[in-house]
């Protein structure tokens, strides 16, 4: 598609070709990376100096919510500068290759309830794969682990997340608008999971095939908040196998497939290894300062980078109480690391889940697909991810007789470009806080997954808030059932035999 050309601006068509180049040829995230930066130094050669540092929109954070708001921000004509502090575009999403084999080092799955995510799927015909799922399931007992048929497995913790949900749909009637029942939200928003677990009062044996799932989304059940799992339980359709069933697609390209076609379509001038440092609005307009010292100016700004970077950003004036807050409360998980592993025993498809508090460094655990490497998750601020014998260790403690060859670890908590992996809202902070991190900042705008309205805390949540902040509508209701029916891609077939044990307890 043509780039449309910028409104009453001078730039040399020439250069808006040559900056488009960075999306043309990206295929792999590597290979965006490179041309990116290469197709830029042409696009400033080619500019007058003014034009160069002057702008329509500059767009901070190149993740899925800075690059959809740039892609929608281009469709309205106007001259974007995309600026990224990484070499790498995609943010807490990061398609990578290790031993051979394309891996995700942050957020991974798409499914057909997340409509924004979905409808970019269709719209540039990106394949999807379906996960073949796990035949093993290694669950939490009193006395240890315990082996199971997955669907199994899943018919106990069916129930238990059934009741744990009870009030849901009622909470948000409308999942794509949070505050629809603010009189719920009142009750409920004060609540942690931990004191939901608390007021269920399981027994111990049911309450431990909970926590794995409560601490990895809150960081600790403490922390996280009852209403975002409530709101994403809605989301799925208030059922289990919609919640669950959310982590069974992946683009099959990977994540980086969908940034590429937005900025293939978009042609933005983006910069590469540029962090920003500094944001100052005068009346007129906002002068956004590099950490290398480069300045450039717009009369909007659009800071897509996660609520927990705001911080290491100077703002002038300073940023509203709200933003403060939520930036030092923070709302990605903490301590969140994502790892592969390569393991010689067990060779084949199986799922763990340990239990909160009781000593188990990786709480969740699994090889989704034949001949993949071993996806984990910890969320223990004391796991040493660079000991080798203790992540050895830490997948011995749920499979006895495991044994590792290599592995690779990601710790989104000490990364500065995210200080937190995905986000989770603490209690208290829907209702405090949520409204007011939307709103504009005089000429700059906010924009994330981490302060969505439908699946906050999602590649969904960040597409659609890019679409929110470049005032293009978001999808909710029949259209965004509409756009979920959507299937111009092929839809690969679900393992539903994990499933099958469900319903008939
Ligand atoms: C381990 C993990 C697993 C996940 N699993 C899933 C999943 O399976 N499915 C799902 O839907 N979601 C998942 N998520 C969540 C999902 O990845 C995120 O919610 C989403 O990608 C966030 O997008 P964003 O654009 O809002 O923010 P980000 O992706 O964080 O993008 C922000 C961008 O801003 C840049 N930036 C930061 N500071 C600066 C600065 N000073 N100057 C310039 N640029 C800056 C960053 O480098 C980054 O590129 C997961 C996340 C993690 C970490």
């Amino acid at each position: 598609m043509e780039p449309t050309p910028p409104p009453n601006r001078e730039l040399p068509r020439r250069s808006v070709l040559k900056a488009g180049v960075a999306g043309g040829l990206a295929i792999t995230g590597a290979a965006a990376a490179a041309s990116a930066t290469t197709a830029v130094a042409v696009a400033d050669e080619a500019q007058a100096p003014e034009l160069r540092r002057h702008f329509d929109v500059i767009v901070v954070g190149a993740g899925m919510a800075g690059v959809t708001a740039t892609r929608e921000l281009r469709a309205k004509g106007k001259r974007v500068l995309l600026l990224e502090a990484r070499n790498r575009v995609g943010g807490r999403t990061w398609t990578d290759t290790w031993q051979g084999h394309q891996i995700e080092r942050g957020g991974t799955w798409v499914d057909r309830l997340q409509p924004h995510v979905w409808r970019e799927l269709n719209r540039y015909r990106l394949p999807i794969m379906a996960d073949a799922g796990p035949t093993r399931a290694f669950m939490p007992t009193i006395g240890g682990f315990g082996e199971y048929d997955p669907a199994v497995a899943y018919v106990r913790q069916k129930e238990l997340f059934t009741r744990f949900f009870d009030r849901a749909t009622e909470i948000f009637p409308e999942p794509f608008k949070p505050l629809t029942r603010p009189d719920l939200v009142a009750q409920f928003d004060v609540f942690s999971l931990r004191d939901r677990l608390d007021q269920m009062a399981l027994p111990l044996e049911d309450e431990i095939l909970l926590t794995s799932w409560t601490s990895l989304y809150g960081g600790t059940s403490e922390r996280g908040s009852l209403t975002l799992i409530q709101q994403w339980w809605a989301l799925s359709g208030g059922t289990f196998e919609g919640f669950h069933g959310v982590n069974t697609y992946r683009p099959t390209l990977g994540t980086v497939s969908i940034l590429n076609a937005m900025l293939a379509e978009a042609k933005p001038v983006l910069k590469l290894n540029t962090p920003v440092k500094a944001i100052t609005q005068t009346t007129r307009e906002v002068k956004v300062t590099t950490q290398a010292g480069e300045v450039f100016t717009a009369p909007e700004v659009i800071v897509a980078v996660p609520v927990n970077v705001w911080r290491t950003i100077s703002f002038s004036p300073a940023l509203p109480a709200a933003h403060r807050e939520a930036t030092t409360t923070g709302v990605g998980v903490p301590h969140e690391k994502k790892l592969w592993i390569d393991l010689s025993t067990p060779t084949d498809r199986f799922v763990a889940e340990a239990p909160e508090g009781m000593g188990y460094p990786l709480c969740f655990m699994g090889r989704f697909n034949d001949g993949q490497p071993v996806v984990a998750f910890s969320v223990d601020s004391t796991f040493d991810t660079t000991d080798g014998a203790a992540v050895e260790r830490a997948v011995q403690k749920v499979i006895p007789g495991a044994k590792m060859r290599d592995y690779i670890a990601t710790n989104w908590h000490v990364d500065p470009f995210s200080l937190g992996a995905g986000a989770y809202r603490q209690p208290n902070q829907l209702l405090r806080l949520h409204e007011k991190l939307q709103a504009p900042h005089g000429r700059v705008k906010f924009a994330g997954a981490d302060i969505a309205n439908g699946w906050n805390g999602y590649i969904d949540g960040a597409i659609e808030d890019g679409l929110r902040v470049a005032g293009s509508p978001t999808l909710s209701g029949p259209a965004a059932a509409a756009a979920s029916a959507e299937e111009r891609i092929v839809v690969p077939k679900v393992n539903r035999a994990l499933y099958r044990g469900l319903g008939i307890r």
